[in-house]
């Protein structure tokens, strides 16, 4: 479900605009607005949850980490990176600022 107080939602409903750079139907991955590095990505699941740590851990939780993952590989691939960064940041504590999971997936150095 959609929630119209998120920026990421607003993005994933076509409401704010992104750059865009892969979609499917669980995910969709665009440029990060303050580039932290040449290429900057966010991987986004479509279904808003707040946190990674707010997947259960139960089979279904773990199929939806694996597809994140899976999928932060896949852009990366589209994006022709061939070595790159993950990073996920988990909470406030964590340096976490939008309250949607999302992937970041940096590269494009040298
Ligand atoms: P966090 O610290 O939550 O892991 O990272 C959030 C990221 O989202 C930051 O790197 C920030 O630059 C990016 N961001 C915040 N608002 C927007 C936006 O409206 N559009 C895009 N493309 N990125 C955003
Ligand atoms: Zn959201």
């Amino acid at each position: 479900m959609l929630s119209m107080g998120c920026v990421f939602c607003r993005i994933i409903a076509g409401e704010l605009p992104s750059r865009k750079v892969y979609e499917d139907e669980g995910f969709v991955a665009f440029h990060d607005i303050r580039p932290k590095a040449p290429v900057h990505v966010l991987v986004v699941p479509k279904e808003h949850v707040e946190k990674l740590s707010d997947y259960p851990d139960t089979e279904e939780g773990e199929r939806k980490l694996g597809a994140l993952f899976r999928t932060a590989n896949r852009v990366a691939r589209v994006l022709g990176l061939e070595g790159y960064r993950v990073q996920v940041n988990v909470g406030e504590k964590g340096g976490q600022e939008v309250f949607h999971v999302h992937v970041h997936v940096m590269g494009g150095w040298g």
